[in-house]
C-alpha cells in the first residue's frame, strides 16, 4: 500500500536567493502521528503549503494516498483536513454558519448532525450561535481544528497548531490531537520540541530546507545522544580524592562501555558528572558503583531532555 504521504525530492525556490526546500523526501505511514520539527524559517510551512495545494513546488512531487497533489489536487486532497496557522474566519459568522458553509462545499452528509458532533468535540457547543469575531485566539483555533475534522478525513495536517496560544489553549489543542491520534494519520509542524515530543510517535527534523533526521523519538535519542550529564547530591561534601576517583570511572555494562569524562562541583553538596554511556544499564551501573564506593548519595538525576539536546545541536 502507498504511504499516506509521500514527499519526493521536493524543492521550492521563492527567489534567486531563497531556496526554501532543498530536495526533501519523507514517507508518512498510515496511522502514524508525525511531528515536523524545526526552527522558524526551516521550511515547514512551505512543505505544508505544497502538500495542501496552496503553492506549487519548483521541482519534485508530493503524493497523498498515492495521488499527486501537484497534478491531481482535488482527488489527492479529498480526505485531508488541514489547519494552517491561525485560520481566518469571517468575523460576522457564527461557528454554525462557518461550518455549514464549509460543510456544503465539502459535501458532508447529515451536516447538521455532524456540526453538532464537531462543536461538542471542540467544546464550542455553548458558543454555536456567537459571532466568531468575538472569540479568543484559543476558541478560533479550536474552531479551526473542528473545521479540519468536519468531513471526517483520514489525514489531518496541522501547521503550528498551538502557535500564539497560552498554555491552557495549547493544552486544549494537544488534548484534541490526542483524542484523534489513534484514528487518523496526523502530520503536525511545530518549532516547539516539547509539543512534538508529547504528541508525536515519530519526528522529522527539518532545518534550512533539509531533513536532518526522521525516526521515532526513542530511536533519535539513542542514535544521537551519548554524553549524559548526571547530577548528584551528597549528604556531605565529597573530598578531592572522592571526586578524582569518580572522574576515573570506567565500566562495562552488557558490553557497552561507559566512562566518566569530568566531574564538576556545582553547589555545596552538588556535582555534575559528564558521563558517556548509551544505555540505561550504564547509568544503573554507575549508580550502583557510586553507592558501593561509599559515596553518600541523596540524589541522582540524569540531566536534560535527550531530544532537546539533539535538537539544539542539530539546528545550530
Ligand atoms: P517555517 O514554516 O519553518 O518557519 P517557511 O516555510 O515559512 O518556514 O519559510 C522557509 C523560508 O522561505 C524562509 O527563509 C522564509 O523567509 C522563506 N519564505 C517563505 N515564504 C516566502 C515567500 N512567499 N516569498 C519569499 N520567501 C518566502
Ligand atoms: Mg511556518
Amino acid at each position: 500500500m502507498d504511504p499516506m504521504i509521500k514527499i519526493e525530492n521536493l524543492t521550492k525556490r521563492y527567489t534567486f536567493k531563497i531556496l526554501a526546500l532543498k530536495g526533501i523526501s519523507l514517507d508518512i505511514e498510515r496511522g502514524d502521528c508525525v511531528g515536523f520539527l524545526g526552527p522558524n524559517g526551516a521550511g515547514k510551512s512551505t512543505t505544508i503549503k505544497i502538500l495542501t495545494g496552496l503553492i506549487r513546488p519548483t521541482s519534485g512531487t508530493a503524493y497523498i494516498d498515492g495521488n499527486d497533489v501537484t497534478k491531481n489536487k482535488k482527488v489527492a486532497l479529498r480526505s485531508v483536513g488541514c489547519l494552517v496557522e491561525t485560520p481566518d474566519f469571517y468575523p460576522y459568522l457564527t461557528p454554525i454558519d462557518t461550518l455549514t458553509y464549509l460543510g456544503k462545499i465539502r459535501g458532508v452528509d447529515d451536516l447538521d448532525g455532524r456540526i453538532e458532533e464537531i462543536l461538542k468535540m471542540v467544546k464550542l457547543s455553548e458558543w454555536a450561535d456567537t459571532r466568531v469575531g468575538s472569540f479568543s485566539k484559543g476558541m478560533k483555533q479550536r474552531l479551526g481544528f473542528g473545521q479540519a475534522m468536519l468531513h471526517d478525513p483520514d489525514l489531518i495536517i496541522l501547521d503550528e497548531p498551538s502557535s500564539g496560544l497560552d498554555p491552557k489553549g495549547m493544552a486544549e489543542i494537544r488534548d484534541l490531537i490526542n483524542d484523534i491520534r489513534h484514528k487518523k494519520t496526523i502530520f503536525l509542524s511545530s518549532h516547539l520540541l516539547p509539543e512534538v515530543q508529547q504528541i508525536a510517535d515519530r519526528v522529522a527534523l527539518i532545518n534550512k530546507g533539509e531533513i536532518l533526521a526522521y525516526d521515532t523519538v526513542d530511536a533519535l535519542s539513542k542514535k544521537f545522544f551519548t554524553v549524559k550529564e548526571v547530577e548528584i547530591e551528597t549528604l556531605t561534601p565529597l573530598t578531592e580524592e572522592q571526586i578524582k576517583m569518580i572522574g576515573g570511572y570506567e565500566e562495562c555494562a552488557k558490553d557497552v562501555k561507559s566512562t566518566v569524562q569530568d566531574v564538576k562541583k556545582t553547589g555545596e553538596r552538588r556535582y555534575s558528572i559528564a558521563f558517556v554511556g548509551e544505555t540505561e544499564e550504564c547509568r544503573n551501573e554507575l549508580l550502583k558503583w557510586l553507592v558501593s564506593q561509599g559515596i553518600p548519595l541523596t540524589a541522582f538525576n540524569p540531566k536534560g531532555l535527550a531530544l532537546e539536546s539533539i535538537y539544539m545541536e542539530m539546528i545550530k
